[in-house]
């Protein structure tokens, strides 16, 4: 089922909505002009409640597969993307410090809000800035294994270790 584009948070909140659904792939631009390719549509379930005091909120998951380019063999990688998220909906930049700390304020100056903006927003931030394949699955492997020094493949879940390891090498 479609989601709607746009909602209105408020309501939905004060009657404890539960939306569940998919975002159509060309209702996010953003997330298509970061990556290669977005494989399928985006995948959302949004609870929207009030919280102990009484503070409008929502948290949901977003799960999202895309084609990006492997750092290591400069070929397309297929990733899924999973977003955790709880936003707390706020009417203006002055309430920001009434937003729990467990929470991300949503600022939604309007009745209505764009849901798809939002789950795009927090897919984003699940972004990784560099990809690669699983080691065994990538090209670049005999590259890696020539610099990985670690026997233990720790470097695999470790770009940052692979870049030391290049700067080191020059
Ligand atoms: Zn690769």
């Amino acid at each position: 089922m479609a989601l709607p584009t746009h909602i209105d948070p408020r309501k939905l909140a004060l009657q404890g909505y539960l939306l569940e659904g998919e975002v159509k792939t060309d209702s996010l631009p953003r997330l298509a002009s970061s990556v290669s390719a977005i494989c399928s549509p985006l995948k959302a379930a949004v609870q929207f409640e009030l919280d102990e005091s009484r503070a409008k909120v929502a948290h949901g998951t977003a799960d999202v597969t895309i084609d990006v380019i492997c750092q290591r063999c400069l070929d397309t990688v297929q990733i899924d993307l999973h977003a955790d998220f709880a936003v707390q909906v706020i009417w203006s930049e002055d309430h920001l410090h009434r937003v729990a700390s467990n929470y991300e304020p949503w600022l939604v100056v309007d009745r209505m809000a764009s849901l798809s903006e939002l789950l795009e927003d927090e897919i984003l931030l699940a972004l990784p800035l560099v990809n690669y394949h699983k080691v065994g699955e990538c090209t670049g492997d005999t590259f890696l294994n020539e610099v990985a020094s670690e026997p233990d493949g720790t470097i695999s879940d470790s770009p940052f270790s692979i870049l030391e390891q290049l700067k080191q090498k020059r």
